[in-house]
């Protein structure tokens, strides 16, 4: 981080994330809040003021909270999509967004999980709070979203620095990394990571945020162009391009997740 800003994720339900952007005097940003309770018990824990909350996507661990922060908070403004209820100020993708003693965040348009999926990209710290589309070593599974816009979203992803900061909004990290090593057993960075995670998880710390950089080299869903053949040969689907090589790994770790749980 750049500037005096601080990142902050909180764990909420199972292995869901709150994330919260901290400036030095106190104000701060919620990213999709689930439970208000967790929030508030987090502010109040630690004397600090929300001032603005960002809105990702539909789901019920992103949004539930909203009605009770919108009781206790009457005024504090909600970005995203016009589609959910409860927003007070609207965005789409391409959208940019200055936040008093934060600065500028620029809205991109990443769905393919959902229909619409908002991630929210601070200038300053090169901080990307990308929610259910990108995860740690893996990616968000398909509800009503489809999967070549989920694809045409994670290349958006991959353009950004590789010193970005992402900010997935689950804890899933080591399962997916089960899942990588199935996909490239030869691949180093997962193995190290793996070790990495498994300590950082004894220890019940987070493994998130991670860094652009380190997930081109182990996540496969920004490795489709390297892997058409592993993926064509692993899935038994005959893959040419590297889209078809996502939809057809992202069909495949449906069915794998559902015999390989942890
Ligand atoms: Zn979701």
């Amino acid at each position: 981080m750049k500037t005096p800003l601080r990142l902050v994720p909180v764990p909420m339900f199972n292995d869901n994330y709150l994330w919260l952007l901290i400036a030095a005097n106190g104000n701060t940003i919620a990213v999709d809040v689930g439970d208000y309770d967790v929030l508030a018990h987090y502010l109040q824990a630690h004397d600090l003021t929300l001032t603005t909350v960002l809105i990702t996507h539909h789901h019920r661990d992103h949004i539930a909270g909203l009605v009770d922060l919108k009781k206790n908070h009457p005024n504090v403004p909600i970005y995203g999509s016009a589609s959910i209820s409860g927003i007070t100020h609207a965005l789409d993708g391409g959208n940019i967004i200055n936040i008093p003693h934060f600065g500028r965040f620029l809205v991109l348009d990443i769905s393919g999980h959902t229909k619409i999926h908002l991630a929210f990209y601070h200038f300053a710290d090169k901080v990307l709070f990308c929610s259910d589309c990108l995860f740690s070593a893996g990616c968000g599974r398909i509800f009503d979203g489809d999967a070549l816009s989920f694809y045409h979203s994670i290349q958006k992803i991959s353009l950004l620095a590789d010193d970005t900061i992402l900010c997935p909004a689950h804890e899933y990290t080591l399962s997916n990394l089960q899942f990588s090593l199935a996909v490239e057993p030869n691949n180093q960075d997962s193995k190290d990571y793996q070790q990495q995670c498994l300590l950082l998880r004894q220890q019940h710390r987070p493994t998130l945020p991670t860094l652009l950089g380190k997930e081109k080299r182990l996540n496969p869903f920004l490795r489709c162009h390297l892997l058409v053949k592993e993926i064509s040969a692993l899935t038994q689907q005959s893959c040419q391009t590297s889209a078809q090589g996502f939809a057809a790994l992202r069909r495949y770790k449906n069915d794998w997740q559902s015999s390989n749980l942890l």
